[in-house]
C-alpha cells in the first residue's frame, strides 16, 4: 500500500512506500513547503502533530483526559479547552482532514 502525501503549499501529490517519518526529505521537492500524509488518513491529533501545532506530549495529555470521560469529547475540543491549540491550527487541521475524506473516496 502506498503513502499519499500533499504539500500544504503548492499541494503536489507525492508518493511512497514508506510513511513520513521514514522519508528523506520531508519538505516538497517543487516549492519546499511542508508535506503532509493524507493518505492512510490520520487521526486529527496527528495532523496537529506533523503541522507542529501540538508536541506528543501535549497530545497524550489530551487522549489521556478523552479516555476519562464518560461521554468522549473531540480531541480537537480537548485541545481547546486545555488552550494547548489555538482556534485557527485546529480549523486549519479539520480543513486538512476534511481535504482527506474527499480525496480518500473521489479516488479510492
Ligand atoms: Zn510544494
Amino acid at each position: 500500500m502506498a503513502y499519499k502525501f500533499r504539500c500544504l503549499k503548492c499541494g503536489e501529490i507525492t508518493y511512497s512506500a514508506a510513511s513520513l517519518e521514514y522519508q528523506k526529505n520531508k519538505n516538497c521537492h517543487r516549492c519546499g513547503g511542508k508535506i503532509i500524509q493524507i493518505y492512510p488518513p490520520m487521526k486529527l491529533g496527528e495532523i496537529l502533530l506533523q503541522l507542529d501545532a501540538i508536541t506528543q506530549e501535549e497530545l497524550e495529555q489530551a487522549l489521556a483526559i478523552q479516555r476519562r470521560m464518560l461521554t468522549r469529547a473531540a480531541i480537537g475540543k480537548i485541545l481547546l479547552r486545555l488552550q494547548l491549540v489555538g482556534q485557527s491550527d485546529l480549523e486549519n487541521a479539520l480543513k486538512i482532514q476534511r481535504e482527506m475524506m474527499s480525496g480518500h473516496s473521489l479516488q479510492g
